[in-house]
């Protein structure tokens, strides 16, 4: 087991360096569009205020090359001071001089925000020579940028190397969901699969052809499942060089006694206009799933105890072809299972279908959720300290 926040004793007065994933939407006035992030971060920060420490938020914010105003972290420090009034300051500087007096003047139960750690070129090349000066601002790290597990950058792996450290709320959940998810599985357990290419998601179906009852599959990687069926699939989206892999997993889920769904039925774009086919032909791009398909795979849902789903069953961004990904998400929120839903597009499509909150757990981070539904080991949580 991972050492949480809760294991970290006699630590008032003690300098930590909390690396959060803000990475938040903002407007070009700096106003935050959506702050699930910000929040689902509160209660690590409240915590560790609590414990009268002196606590450093770092984290990144977009895709910076070197300093750019319209990336720094003072909204978010802002939004920080508004919930935790005179308790916050903001440094605009990542590492240095500035930082570490401002560090030096703070009182136990304050906090500091740091500048956008992607301002310096060292956090994503994980360069020794920055991992040194992020370590030297503090005496314990706390990772609770679930968000950034999967990558090895300095505020994250880098530095949980040098420094005592622990995991911050937001990780232990996210590990405690898909633990109880993967391990103490409860059936029949569906896994239901969208989004563009079958090769991202590959890992994925091979994971749960393990421990999934059923197995959905729709959006844009349906196709290509389809073809592997000699099944025409019009002018769809297909991975050519995924046919195999895909006509692979379909036997191994013949053998292994598990069902596979596919789209039955599409609504498609012929001729610039949508439309509802049963067969898709030459000229036709399937979009979406039809509404036998909704019905098949809602069937299936109504019967879950557990549900994981990642990716969109349609191209949902185009309100022609979204009604299948709105559906599916109103029956996972109807169903009786404990739901996951992982992935950007399939988070943001629960949240547009009005369901969040009947949800079990949204994860909050892309890339970082799929590695933990691929059974991978994130390395910046690997470097953590164990109990
Ligand atoms: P992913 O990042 O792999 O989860 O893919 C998400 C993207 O898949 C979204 O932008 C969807 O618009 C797209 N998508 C879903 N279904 C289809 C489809 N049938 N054809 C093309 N793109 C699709």
């Amino acid at each position: 087991m991972k050492r949480t926040i809760r294991d970290l004793k006699n630590i008032e007065g003690k300098r930590v360096l909390l690396r959060c994933d803000f990475n938040v939407p903002l407007d070009n006035y700096g106003d935050i569009l959506d702050d699930t992030r910000i929040t689902a971060e509160l209660p690590t920060i409240d915590y560790l205020l609590k414990q009268k420490v002196k606590l450093i938020v770092c984290s990144h914010l977009g895709r910076p090359k070197g300093y750019d105003k319209y990336l720094s972290m003072f909204p978010i420090a802002v939004y920080l001071m508004k919930h935790f009034p005179n308790k916050v300051k903001f440094c605009n500087k990542v590492v240095g001089n500035e930082v570490n007096v401002a560090i030096e003047k703070m009182k136990p139960g304050e906090m500091i925000v740091l500048e956008n750690l992607r301002f310096d070129e060292g956090e994503e090349k994980n360069s020794p020579e920055f991992v040194a000066k992020l370590a030297r601002l503090a005496d314990i790290y706390v990772d609770d940028a679930f968000g950034v597990t999967h990558r090895k950058h300095a505020s994250n792996y880098g530095v949980a190397l040098k420094l005592p450290n622990a995991i911050g709320f937001l990780i232990e959940k996210e590990l405690n969901v898909f633990q109880k998810v993967f391990e103490h599985t409860d059936h029949p357990f569906v896994a239901i699969f969208g989004g563009a290419k079958v090769s991202d998601k590959l890992n994925l179906i091979n994971n749960v052809l393990d421990k999934a009852d059923a197995i959905i599959i729709g959006g844009g990687m349906a196709y290509t499942f389809l073809q592997a069926q000699g099944i025409n699939i019009g002018d769809s989206i297909v991975s050519l060089d995924q046919v195999d892999n895909a006509k692979d997993i379909l036997e191994k889920a013949k053998e292994k006694n598990i069902k596979i769904l596919l789209p039955v039925d599409h609504v498609a774009l012929v001729g610039g206009r949508a439309k509802k086919v049963k067969q898709l032909e030459k000229g036709m791009v399937g979009l979406d799933i039809g509404r036998k398909t909704i019905k098949l795979f809602t069937q299936e849902i109504m019967q879950a105890k557990q549900i994981i789903w990642n990716g969109p069953l349609g191209k949902y961004e185009d309100s022609r072809f979204k009604k299948g990904t709105m559906k599916i998400a109103r029956a996972v929120a109807k169903s009786q299972a404990y739901s996951i839903v992982g992935g950007g597009d399939s988070v943001s499509a629960v949240k547009e279908s009005g369901v969040a909150d009947k949800i079990n757990h949204l994860s909050t981070g892309g890339g970082a959720s799929l590695k933990l539904m691929e059974g991978k080991v994130l390395p910046a949580i690997e470097v953590i300290d164990t109990l």
